[in-house]
Order: C-alpha cells, then structure tokens, then sequence
C-alpha cells in the first residue's frame, strides 16, 4: 500500500533524479520545505546529472529520498 501518494495519479508527479547516484526527490509543487529539500538535493548532487523525470520512470529502480534529504528505505512502512 503506497499511501504517501494516493491522492495523486502517479504518471503526474514529477521527480528530481541525480542518474550517478541513482536516487531521486519526489517534487511536491506546492511545498516549501520540498522547495528546500530540492535546492539541498541539487546543492549535493552538483558535478551529477539531474534530470526531472515522471516517478513511474525511476520509482524501484533509484532510491526514494524523504524531504529532509535522508534516504528513505522504508517508504511502504513509514
Ligand atoms: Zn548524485
């Protein structure tokens, strides 16, 4: 059960996705602490390629990161 987006059609939520690490940022537009942990995303993955992929692109293929910037392996049960 994914609830952390089960308000939203998927193929709508866009991502920030560095490709060297594999991992990626779900971006919520109208967050601002997900504004931040985007800028501090981009800020640690400088030198990488980022790319603004749909999350059924990378969704269990990269990692998850939550908003704080941590990497998220619990996302099914959190
Ligand atoms: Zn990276």
């Amino acid at each position: 059960m994914v609830r952390l987006f089960g308000e939203i059609d998927l193929s709508m939520v866009r991502c920030r996705a560095c490709i060297k690490c594999k991992s990626y940022l779900v971006i919520h537009p109208n967050n601002p602490i997900n504004q931040v942990a985007l800028k501090t995303f981009e800020r640690n993955h400088s030198g990488h390629t980022i790319m603004t992929v749909d999350l059924n692109e990378v969704k269990g293929i990269y990692t998850p990161l939550s908003n704080n910037g941590k990497v998220n392996h619990s996302e099914e049960s959190s």
